[in-house]
């Protein structure tokens, strides 16, 4: 077997083998663990039938033992200085594409389709960007990809509010809307030393497991998300006050607010915070008639 990308020594050849240098505006922390890296493989549960969707390949640390572990995977890369690297690093597998674009920008049903023709299980790892966690993964989970999940690495902060449950100072509307499409968890809190160079901030690995169907039935949910995203403006302002301000026309609609807030046995008082996904349905179907 090769020698593993991910150590600090072959790590070190490489980047300077290459005259390579960060650049932090693109999120650039890269794993020097392997050990780390094939326990994030782990958690996505791979086989030799699978797929691996991989966001941000750097140098190829955590590629390559997707390569190993799967059937195809199919990186999406931003900086054009990594393909000359990623194609010597990746040379022994050849179950690896390097595709040259912003993940954001590319689309991502269209490359299941061309790159995985045969393939029924998909999983998306990565050791994500953190500049930009929050839109690449709300971009895979509205785009309805065909995908099993997402297992990736991203900051602790924004993992303890991907999977944080109501009635906690971490739960808004980032946990509803990634609830909504997947089951939570998180599964490993990594120490910074495992990246050169070091964030600045705690990392953790979730693991998003996509739901057969959303957790709960919505008339809209372009809607229902515009209402739970009002619900949390400010957080100290009760559901009344954050509705009433947030919603379009809200100020002159604050009869019909209450009336739905009645008709959804929700008490105008309560904070955002303590609404279950459940109760946010339900409100924002009430509310529907009443802003369409
Ligand atoms: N996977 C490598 C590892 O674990 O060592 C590198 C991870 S590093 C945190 C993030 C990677 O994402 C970098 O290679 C960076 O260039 C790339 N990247 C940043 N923004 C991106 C985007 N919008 N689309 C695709 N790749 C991006």
């Amino acid at each position: 077997m090769d020698k593993d990308i991910a150590t600090p020594v072959r790590t070190r050849a490489i980047l300077e083998k290459y005259g390579f240098s960060f650049k932090k505006s693109l999120g650039q922390n890269f794993l020097i663990d392997t050990n780390i890296l094939k326990k994030i493989v782990s958690f996505a549960e791979l086989t030799d039938r699978s797929g691996a969707i991989e966001i941000g390949p750097g140098i190829g640390a955590l590629t390559e033992q997707l390569a190993r572990s799967s059937k195809k995977v199919t990186a999406f890369e931003i900086d054009q200085r990594l393909l000359p690297i990623l194609a010597d690093t990746l040379a022994p597998y050849d179950n690896v594409k390097v595709i040259h674009n912003d993940v954001l920008k590319a689309d991502v049903k269209r490359v299941i389709e061309e790159e995985f023709p045969d393939i029924e299980d998909i999983m998306v790892v990565a050791n994500l960007p953190y500049y930009v966690t929050t839109p690449i993964i709300m971009k895979l989970l509205e785009d309805h990809l065909p995908i099993r999940g997402i297992v990736c690495m991203l900051q602790k902060e924004v993992a303890d509010r991907i999977s944080a449950k109501p009635g906690t100072k971490d739960y808004g509307s980032l946990s509803i809307a990634i609830q909504y499409y997947t089951e939570a968890e998180t599964v490993m809190i990594v120490p910074k030393t495992v990246f050169v160079p070091q964030p600045n901030v705690d990392s953790a690995v979730i693991r998003l497991t996509k739901r057969e169907k959303p957790a709960v039935n919505v008339k809209d949910e372009h809607f229902f998300f515009q209402v739970t995203k009002a619900s949390f403006a400010q957080r100290r302002k009760t559901l009344l006050n954050n509705l009433t301000s947030q919603l379009p026309d809200g100020k002159q609609k604050k009869e019909e607010i209450i009336k739905a807030l009645q008709e959804s046995e929700i008490e105008p008082s309560r904070r955002g915070e303590t609404l279950s996904l459940a109760e946010f349905a339900l409100l924002s179907d009430k509310l529907y008639p009443y802003f369409h």
